[in-house]
C-alpha cells in the first residue's frame, strides 16, 4: 500500500525535491489554506494574498472580508481569511512581529513548541512547516490523515498519536514525504471522511481494503 500511495503521490505532485522552500510563515498561512481547500487552490490563493499586499502585516490589520474577496467567492476563502488573520493577530501578539524567520536558528524540536505556541497551530501542522519550509523529515499525522492510514492498512488505530505518526513515517521512505503529505492534504480531509467516505472519488479506492 506504501508503494502504491507513494507512487500515486509522486506522480501528482513529483518528488519536491529541488523545491526551493518557502519561509515558513508562508508555509504555515498555505497550511491554513490546505485545511479550507485543495493543495492547488491554496498554493494559488497564496500567490494571489502576496500579489494583493504589500505584507503579511497589511493582512493582518484588514478585514477578513477583504482578504476573502482577493481569493474567490467560495465559503472556504472567507474560512481560510478568518483562520489567516487570526493568526497573524495571534502571531504578532506573541513574537511581536509578521515572520517566522527565527525558526530557522532552532532546533526542529524548538522550532515545533514555538509553532505550538500558537493555537491555531496543532503538532500536524507544526510539523507540516518543518518538514516544507525547514526541510526537516518529519511525516506529519493529522486526525484525517490517521484515520485513512487506518483504511488503508497502514496503521494498528486511526488516532492521531505520536507512535502511529512514527510507524507511518516508517511505512515511507524519507524522500517521498512532502509528497505523501500532499496527498493526505488533498484527499484524506476531504474524501476518507469519518462517517461517510467517498470512496468512488478516492484514487486509492481499488486498493483498499475498507472501501465502502
Ligand atoms: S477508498 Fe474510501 S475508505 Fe479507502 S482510503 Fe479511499 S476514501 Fe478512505
Amino acid at each position: 500500500m506504501a508503494v502504491g500511495l507513494t507512487e500515486y503521490a509522486t506522480g501528482k505532485y513529483g518528488w519536491l525535491k529541488n523545491r526551493k522552500p518557502r519561509p515558513p510563515l508562508n508555509q504555515l498561512i498555505l497550511s491554513i489554506f490546505y485545511h479550507v481547500t485543495s493543495v492547488r487552490r491554496a498554493t494559488r490563493a497564496l500567490n494571489e494574498l502576496k500579489r494583493a499586499f504589500v505584507d503579511w502585516n497589511e493582512v493582518r490589520v484588514s478585514h477578513p472580508a477583504e482578504v476573502a474577496g482577493v481569493l474567490s467567492s467560495a465559503p472556504w476563502a472567507m474560512e481560510g481569511a478568518e483562520r489567516l488573520v487570526w493568526l497573524l493577530r495571534e502571531l504578532y501578539e506573541v513574537h511581536n512581529r509578521t515572520n517566522l524567520d527565527f525558526l530557522a536558528e532552532l532546533t526542529p524540536a524548538q522550532a515545533r513548541t514555538c509553532l505550538k505556541r500558537l493555537s491555531t497551530v496543532p503538532r500536524d501542522v507544526a510539523d507540516e512547516v518543518l518538514l516544507l519550509s525547514l526541510d526537516v523529515p518529519v511525516l506529519p499525522c493529522s486526525a484525517a490523515a490517521a484515520r485513512m492510514s487506518h483504511r488503508l492498512g497502514l496503521l494498528p488505530d486511526d488516532r492521531a498519536t505520536v507512535k502511529n505518526q512514527r510507524a507511518l513515517a516508517k511505512a515511507f521512505e524519507d524522500d517521498a514525504y512532502a509528497p505523501v503529505h500532499l496527498f493526505f492534504c488533498d484527499y484524506a480531509d476531504k474524501l476518507c471522511l469519518p462517517e461517510e467516505p467517498l470512496c468512488e472519488r478516492c484514487p486509492l479506492g481499488r486498493m483498499c481494503v475498507t472501501r465502502r
